[in-house]
């Protein structure tokens, strides 16, 4: 578990030019400078990640997706250790935009153990996407769950970070995003099927973050009472008024 709060910033494929990415880097470094109890992480797109030197214990590079394997004739991938040979420290695995392009559990189960094996800290990205009265999303996310981290030993458990990301709340009206109340009871749920799958010690300091439609008005009570340890930020880690905003409304929730 972090020992902070996290925020993970994914840029998804934006922006357009590298002089809109410096803004960018240079709007978080300045707000992460102050912060106490926050770590933050920006997931640029590839061709960005050089900008995010890491020059203090308050920012980190991450990318958005990785392939399963460290080096060959892959063409248009990137490998783990290139990432990590840039700096890079974190990887998001199976973000519901690349599921969408057909990655399966069984490749996310597949490239966690490849960024691990490179030294990256996997952000595994679960999330039904819908929901009924019926509760059928508890047995999707339990699938999920068992499948992604069927490759991955115990020992490493603490080394990988999980986002519950429900699909129909990603990109949506930030009013749109989960409600806290509702976070913290599927986020007790991921913890009991991380319990079964891996134990209760194991299950007690698992680092759960939630992702979907979160803005700086809404990060503080996720935090306070949404049972996470942290977020993953979409849109609103691009905005250089809000971002900073974000940041200090979850660093002022205490650990
Ligand atoms: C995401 O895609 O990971 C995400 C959380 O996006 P947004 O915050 O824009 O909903």
């Amino acid at each position: 578990m972090n020992k902070k709060h996290l925020v993970v910033g994914n840029w998804k494929m934006n922006p357009t030019s590298i002089e809109e990415a410096r803004a960018v880097v240079a709007m978080s470094k300045k707000a992460a400078k102050n912060l106490k109890r926050t770590e933050v992480v920006i997931c640029p797109p590839f061709a960005f990640l050089h900008l995010v030197k890491v020059d203090n214990k308050k920012i980190f590079a991450g990318v958005q997706n990785v392939f399963n394997q460290p080096a060959g004739s892959f063409t248009g991938e990137i490998s783990p250790q290139m990432v990590r040979s840039l700096g890079g420290k974190y990887v998001i695995i199976g973000h519901s935009e690349r599921r969408a392009m057909g990655e399966t559990d069984e490749l996310v189960s597949q490239k966690i153990i490849a960024a691990l094996n490179a030294g990256l800290r996997p952000i595994v990205c679960i999330g039904e996407k819908t929901r009924n009265q019926s509760g059928e999303y508890l047995q999707f996310l339990r699938n999920q769950l068992s499948i992604c981290l069927s490759l991955l030993k115990k020992k490493h458990f603490s080394e990988i970070i999980i986002a519950y990301e429900p699909v129909f709340a990603i990109g949506k009206s930030f009013a749109e995003a989960m409600q806290a109340r509702e976070i913290l009871e599927t986020v007790l749920y991921i913890k009991k099927v991380l319990n079964d799958i891996f134990g209760k010690e194991s299950a007690s300091c698992a680092c759960i973050l939630y992702g979907g439609s979160v803005n700086w008005e809404n990060a503080k009570a996720i935090i306070e009472t949404g049972g996470v340890n942290g977020l993953l930020v979409g849109r609103e880690s691009l905005n250089v008024e809000t971002f900073p905003k974000l940041l200090t409304s979850v660093d002022a929730v205490s650990l």
